[in-house]
């Protein structure tokens, strides 16, 4: 496992025994993703859905306002 100090941004591969920074004593250690994963992490804005579902019935509404016509 990476680990990453957001004390004094160590970067290693292990933490201390107790679960501390080794640099500096620090518990404020995080794990890095990639950042693929962080993306699918976040999920689609709420707008964008209003947005995607808004131009779907539109477009089915021309599609059915073009076969009745
Ligand atoms: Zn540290």
């Amino acid at each position: 496992m990476d680990y990453f100090c957001k004390a004094c941004s160590y970067h290693g591969k292990a933490s201390a025994a107790g679960g501390e920074c080794p640099a500096c004593g620090s518990f404020d250690l995080v794990v890095p993703r990639p950042a693929g994963e962080q993306a699918e992490e976040s999920a689609p804005a709420r707008w964008r859905m209003v947005v995607l579902v808004g131009l779907w019935g539109y477009f089915l509404l021309l599609i059915l306002w073009k076969l009745l016509s």
